[in-house]
């Protein structure tokens, strides 16, 4: 599918105020992302919290086929009615790839039903993401693992519904193991949540994570299923007078 136009949303606050993580981001981890994306051919346009309706207007989603998602510091700041018009959005099928801290994310936490929490530790660990599903489209070009030489931790128990599929679990160093990649459907949207990302670690900038959020915005945009209607059905298939 090509010409899949992506809309790449970051909170965008840790690169305001820690220069920790302006260095590994100068120009914030949203351009990292939509830069790699552009490069692939997609049709991407950023957005972030602090523009007007944190950039996600009616008309940026109505040409949106997948949305990414990275937020943390910030999230109770999303307004509930850019919240809804997303949620809105994904039903109707817009693709959703929610990204590392993103999993506590207002708009995540919806859609899952569930608190979405899980353990976590800031310790620079080598992680390394297990392909467990190597047939799944989001696998595709990647080999037996992806290794990750400096990431902080996500633990299980993760409390997220049992994913429709789950593409990827993730290693730690320090030994806990975490459902790091998780394929979910609500309405016609797919929906993807991806672990790796801390932001004061060079993630998004590593080829093969880079390469799983390119197969994965391909993934989800593509619809589950046709536009169903629902509602007053007054003509009968059948004459029930005969
Ligand atoms: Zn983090």
């Amino acid at each position: 599918m090509n010409g899949i136009r992506v809309t790449v949303w970051n909170e965008a606050r840790h690169e305001k105020t820690n220069s920790d993580v302006q260095k590994v981001y100068p120009s914030g981890m949203h351009h990292a992302i939509s830069e790699y994306l552009k490069a692939q051919g997609l049709a991407v346009r950023t957005a972030t919290l602090d523009e007007p309706e944190h950039g996600l207007t009616e008309a940026v989603l109505r040409q949106t086929d997948v949305l990414t998602w990275w937020g943390h510091l910030a999230h109770d700041e999303v307004d509930d009615r850019i919240v809804d018009r997303v949620h809105q959005r994904v039903l109707e099928g817009m693709g959703l790839v929610v990204l590392h801290s993103g999993h506590f994310s207002k708009i995540f936490k919806r859609l899952m039903g569930t608190s979405c929490d899980l353990k976590w530790r800031e310790a620079g660990e080598r992680e390394r993401i297990w392909v467990v599903d190597p047939s799944h489209p989001i696998a595709e070009g990647l080999g037996e693992y992806i290794e990750i030489p400096h990431e902080e931790m996500y633990g299980e128990h993760f409390d997220i519904p049992a994913p429709d599929t789950l593409v990827f679990v993730s290693w730690f160093q320090g030994g806990e193991i975490f459902r790091s990649g998780c394929c979910y459907q609500r309405g016609r949207g797919k929906i993807f949540y991806f672990r790796p990302g801390h932001e004061t670690y060079p993630t998004y900038h590593n080829p093969e994570v880079l390469r799983v959020i390119h197969n994965a915005v391909r993934w989800t945009a593509q619809p589950g299923g046709p536009e169903l209607r629902y509602g007053h059905r007054p003509n009968m298939l059948e004459n029930i007078n005969r």
